[in-house]
């Protein structure tokens, strides 16, 4: 186990709940020590820190180690002098890990990757931010990758050498190869990460050619702590950028910098790289990306619905990921349409709506969860839709017409008034005579039914029960 990392990630869990400048002071030149069975003893450089520490933050530390490591049952606190003097390699840089976004500016480095500075934290030019690791859903199809880059975003260089991650389109590699990015500025935001796809090196390197300027391309490589190559396929048969890279690779493996790859394939068949360059690429970690198993995709769908602060009907998202399989990429692609679908025609996609877009995009023979037949109901005028409406609630007319606020009579009348525009396309003053109401009673329960569908997922599954049973 490392030990550093636990620690690291301790930290990272106190962090937020302490003062700034508590934690700078006691956690400065802290690291674990030892492990012994169930006891785990934490070195600090002074008594001092040892006693406050011991009585102040024990308990703290140790529920946050708890997480990681559920046997240990004690902890202990040791001084060991070697620790003071902020070089030891057991211990983090505090000040840098945690260094306060407010403090930072924009920090640009000749012939480096720029780096720029939010809110949020230091952000590589070329990374994208929407790729990072909180929103990274691991599954059995990536566990391994995933757990792979937090640890070279912990500790770059020093783990897995280079880091290939390989598997087919739209399966994650990119996103995961710039969240590991993201995270290795977070932890040091001195790090210079570069990230680029092989297409990016082959160019630079044709135009550094080019322009006699192979010494200043050689340069920016040679001052970068973690290269981030993406689709290294793309080198494939193009024999001197495979060279130039080649010596890029060891410039940075020699001097314990990462490097972290994507492919499409395995190394064993990107048949057009060199030999040389192709077992090294082998000398780390080798780790698959797969396809995503049916939980993952539901959780994916899940997590990027809440992203995009939208609801869907549980059922609808469901057989989303009953049908879509092959890559993240196309489940997002369908979740996009869905959610625009319920955004411009303000209607809540339903499975047979879906079913369509599904039908268009993939030309799937075969449906998943598609009810049999449209039910043979048709609905024409709103005497229809109230009595329908009324029937699906099991209410009477009198109770759907009359004027009870109750929420069991009120609830199903905005509907019946919500579904005969929507549905019928009638005008609020049509609908107004056959609810005998006015307008802006009409009015006022179309457009509440429209806001609540988009943050109550209860009348989704409402509106969208009635819907079904219509045919829609
Ligand atoms: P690749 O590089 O393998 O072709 P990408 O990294 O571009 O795939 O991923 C395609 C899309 O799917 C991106 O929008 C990405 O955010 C999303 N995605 C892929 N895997 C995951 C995952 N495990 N969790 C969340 N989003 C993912
Ligand atoms: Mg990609």
């Amino acid at each position: 186990m490392d030990l550093k990392n636990t620690w690291l990630t301790v930290l990272h869990r106190l962090e937020p709940t302490l003062p700034r400048a508590k934690f700078l002071t006691w956690f400065r030149n802290t690291a674990i020590l030892d492990i012994a069975g169930a006891t785990l003893t934490v070195g600090v450089p002074t008594a001092f820190a040892r006693d406050w520490l011991h009585s102040k933050y024990a308990l703290k530390i140790l529920q946050a180690l708890q997480e990681q490591l559920k046997d240990i049952k004690e902890l202990e606190f040791a001084v060991d002098a070697l620790l003071a003097d902020g070089n030891d390699p057991r211990t983090v840089n505090l000040q840098a890990v945690f260094s306060d976004p407010k403090d930072k500016k924009i920090r640009k480095v000749a012939g480096r990757e720029e780096v720029s500075v939010t809110t949020e934290g230091l952000r590589s030019a070329r990374l994208n931010p929407r790729y990072t690791l909180a929103n990274f859903i691991s599954g059995d199809e990536n566990r391994l990758a995933h757990a792979a880059g937090l640890s070279v975003a912990r500790l770059p260089g020093q783990t897995y050498n280079p880091l290939f991650i390989y598997g087919g389109v739209g399966l994650g590699k990119t996103h995961l190869l710039s969240a590991i990015g993201h995270e290795v500025i977070t932890n040091d935001p001195n790090k210079v990460v570069v990230y680029l796809t092989a297409e990016m090196f082959t160019n630079e390197y044709i135009s550094a050619v080019k322009k006699m300027q192979l010494d200043r391309f050689k340069q920016k490589y040679r001052s970068t702590d973690v290269l981030l190559v993406d689709d290294i396929q793309m080198l494939e048969s193009k024999t001197k950028t495979q060279e130039e890279f080649f010596n890029v690779f060891n410039t940075l493996h020699n001097a314990g910098k990462q490097i972290v790859i994507t492919s499409d394939r395995p190394p064993a068949e990107l048949t057009g790289i060199m030999a040389r360059l192709q077992s090294r690429l082998t000398w780390g970690l080798v780790t698959e990306i797969e396809q995503p198993s049916y939980e993952s995709r539901l959780a994916i769908l899940k997590a990027k619905t809440q992203e995009r602060r939208a609801i869907l009907d549980p059922e609808v998202l469901d057989f989303i990921a009953m049908n879509v399989s092959d890559s993240v990429r196309s489940l997002e692609g369908v979740l996009v349409r869905a959610l625009a679908e319920a955004d411009l025609l303000h209607t809540q996609p339903t499975v047979r709506s879906l079913g369509k877009i599904l039908e268009k995009l993939h030309k799937k023979e075969r449906i998943i969860g598609l009810p049999e037949s449209a039910p043979d109901i048709q609905i024409k005028t709103p005497e229809a839709m109230i009595q329908f409406v009324a029937e699906y609630f099991e209410i009477s007319l009198d109770d759907l017409l009359g004027s009870s606020r109750c929420r069991e009579y009120s609830q199903p009348r905005q509907i019946a008034m919500y579904l005969s525009r929507e549905v019928l396309g009638l005008s609020l003053v049509t609908i107004a005579q056959h609810f005998r109401r006015t307008h802006v009673t009409v009015q006022y329960a179309v457009r509440k039914i429209k806001t609540d569908l988009k943050k109550n997922s209860a009348l989704v599954r409402q509106v969208n029960g009635v819907k079904q049973e219509l045919g829609l």
